[in-house]
């Protein structure tokens, strides 16, 4: 399997049984359907994973918009995050997964749980 963005290779990053793939140059994050529901709220998770990405490196990186899923090859689609719809991430139509540049899964675990606090 290849990133979608720069074409590197994935590394498997395994926790708690949960394997996430990572991409070894740009650090993105290619979760499967329920990984990323699953995942969401974990910030000890999300803060372990993504310790390696540089967020300027992924804010580059999510720039590219125009990529195909790296299991089918299908033209993959920008989706809006429904509760923090500034992050943009991209999803596989025939739902092989989705990809988040790095510091994106920060961002999404992050502020929810900074909105816990303004409830
Ligand atoms: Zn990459
Ligand atoms: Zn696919």
């Amino acid at each position: 399997m290849q990133c979608p963005k720069c074409n590197a290779g994935f590394e498997t990053v395994s926790y708690d049984g949960i394997k996430i793939d990572r991409c070894l140059e740009c650090k993105g994050l290619w979760f499967q359907p329920e990984e990323l529901s699953q995942l969401r709220d974990d910030i000890w998770m999300a803060d372990y994973i993504l310790d390696a990405g540089d967020q300027k490196v992924g804010r580059k990186f999510n720039r590219i918009t125009a990529i195909h899923c790296p299991e089918c090859d299908a033209d993959m689609r920008q989706e809006f995050d429904a509760e923090q719809p500034h992050i943009v991430y991209e999803s596989c139509p025939e739902g092989h997964g989705t990809f988040l540049d790095a510091g994106e899964f920060t961002d999404l675990v992050h502020k929810t749980f900074w909105d816990r606090f303004k409830r």
